[in-house]
């Protein structure tokens, strides 16, 4: 009793968290959507659409549910959805893949990311991340006991810079982890950063893990996997998910694509993790992945037209956006307000204007590099972009409030 009593009062928000997690808190994502409630704020923060995926996917759920697809499937993914996994790749980059030892399904990409560190890595084992990152890259090196090497991609290109990689390679390192198309950042890797990738991973013999969720959200051109690159294909794995393309983050559906060796080390893991996605949810998927032709093309002029709506609108409320190749985010700079940082800009948003954004902070070792910038994510319907716009019409009025507010109380008087 005692005993308990006192186990009580020492918890406190991070108490008795594994030490390599404990640097990491909790994810800007939760932060922000719990503040865009408390302030009835629009919400362009958290990278999820407010519309729903497509009828012909949740018809093909609800069939696997009420046709008794309620049981595990098997570890590996069910073989149907394997090879819808392999259809698609073969028809986006033309390579024939072995679904049965080449593809593994999992709780979304996140989950993918995990194993393959987990798979992977031995303790001490040096990853080259990329920053800005998406946040659960660093914990998931982490939780894997590997040390992330971070080197910085600059705005407003965010291309990368080979002196910057190469000087980041030591014999520790074991793998280096990209995401094109890039979040926040929008960019996608050009053919010259490719061909860097592929030249460094040859000579230091490295894994490239290679997070491709935003595979068909591409404006500027075409979408190119890490896999195509000659010299790369034998070296990486490729990550992708249901969630980004059929608007369906919620079902945490993805998987991984690559040689089968280092598959077998992502099952390894995965096994161990959660076992399985959801069977029925994994019936869907492999339906989704054999839709037409016209669902991807009609799926990426919408979302053209929504970044070009954003963007527009951002740039008339006086900031100035980096327009994403790919992806459904906008960096965009907000110097001209003179915040202390982004974390101070994105909470006079959210609490003044009513409108939620991350402050990319949350994506770098370096926060520096972050302070003029924020993230708008474009995955929302029409009239919920048109609402933050109205309201982001008042940034500069507001600013001024928020800056010198004795001033402007006596302004309106
Ligand atoms: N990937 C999404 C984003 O970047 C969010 C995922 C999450 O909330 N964990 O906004």
């Amino acid at each position: 009793m005692g005993c308990a009593a006192h186990a009580r009062d020492s918890i406190t928000p991070m108490h008795g968290v594994n030490s390599s997690l404990r640097p990491f808190g909790a994810t800007i994502f939760a932060e922000m959507t719990r503040l865009a409630l408390a302030h009835n704020a629009v919400n362009l923060g958290q990278g999820a659409p407010d519309f729903d995926g497509p009828e012909f996917v949740k018809e093909a759920a609800i069939r696997a549910i009420k046709d008794g697809r309620g049981q595990y499937a098997r570890m590996t993914g069910i073989p149907e959805l394997n090879a819808a996994i392999a259809e698609r790749f073969e028809k986006t980059t033309g390579i024939s893949i072995v679904a049965e030892t080449q593809t593994v399904v999992t709780c979304g990409c996140t989950e993918a990311i995990v194993d393959a560190m987990l798979g992977l890595l031995e303790r001490g084992d040096e990853v080259i991340l990329f920053e800005p990152y998406y946040d659960s890259y660093p914990a998931a090196i982490a939780m894997a006991g590997g040390v992330a090497k971070v080197v910085t991609l600059h705005a407003p290109a965010f291309r990368i810079d080979e002196e910057a990689l190469r000087s980041a390679i030591t014999p520790k390192t074991k793998m280096i982890l990209v995401n094109t198309p890039h979040n926040p950042s929008g960019h996608m890797l050009d053919a010259q950063e490719r061909r860097l990738l592929a030249e460094v991973a040859n000579e230091h013999d490295l894994i490239v893990l290679s997070d491709e969720v935003y595979e068909e959200l591409f404006f500027a051109r075409p979408h190119v996997s890490l896999a195509l690159e000659e010299g790369l294909r034998e070296r990486t794995i490729v990550l992708s998910s249901l969630g980004k393309s059929f608007s369906f983050t919620g079902w945490k559906v993805g998987w991984a694509i690559g040689p089968a060796a280092l598959v077998a080390a992502v099952r390894a893991a995965h096994q161990f993790t959660t076992f399985c996605a959801p069977t029925p949810l994994q019936v869907a998927a492999a339906a989704a992945l054999r839709a037409p032709d016209a669902y991807f093309t009609e799926f990426r002029a919408d979302y053209q037209r929504k970044r070009d709506l954003l963007a527009n609108g951002l740039r008339s409320s006086g900031l100035e956006p980096i327009i994403p190749e790919g992806s459904y985010f906008i960096l965009a700079d907000h110097s001209k307000f003179e915040f202390d940082d982004d974390f101070a800009f994105c909470r006079f948003l959210v609490e003044k204007v009513g409108v939620a954004a991350i402050p990319p902070g949350a994506f770098y070792a370096n926060k520096s590099h972050a302070r003029t910038l924020a993230r708008f994510a474009f995955c929302k319907r029409d009239e919920t972009l048109h609402a933050a716009i109205e309201r982001m019409h008042h940034l500069n009025e507001k600013s001024a409030q928020a800056r010198s507010p004795v001033k402007s109380a006596v302004e309106r008087r």
